[in-house]
């Protein structure tokens, strides 16, 4: 039975080690608001119409931002979706071409 305990022990070390070793990952990933989604995980179709419209992150002008578009809606913090984009995921800090004053 003593071993089982040692087991144990090291099964929670080990996780507790494991999780730590992940939270960089998933920090970066919240934290950084230009990563609200993974470039590689776009579809081609996503990929050209975000070039097409000149999309960029972050925004030059603090002024002109995903954020404050008319096409823009929240969707969690730093990040929303975008009308013209069929409601891809952008970040709020982003910009393209088509940018329109939210009214
Ligand atoms: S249309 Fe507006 S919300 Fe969509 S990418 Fe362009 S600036 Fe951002």
């Amino acid at each position: 039975m003593p071993a089982a305990k040692h087991q144990d022990h090291v099964w929670t070390r080990r996780s507790a080690l494991t999780l730590l070793a992940m939270l960089p990952i998933g920090f970066t990933g919240i934290g950084n608001a230009a990563e609200c989604v993974d470039p590689a995980s776009l579809s081609a179709a996503q990929k050209s119409m975000r070039k097409s419209l000149g999309f960029r992150a972050p925004s030059a002008d603090a002024a002109k931002r995903c954020s404050v578009c008319a096409f823009f809606t929240a969707a969690q913090p730093g990040c929303g979706k975008c009308a013209l984009l069929s409601g891809g995921i952008v970040p709020a800090e982003g910009l393209c071409d088509s940018w329109a004053k939210k009214g």
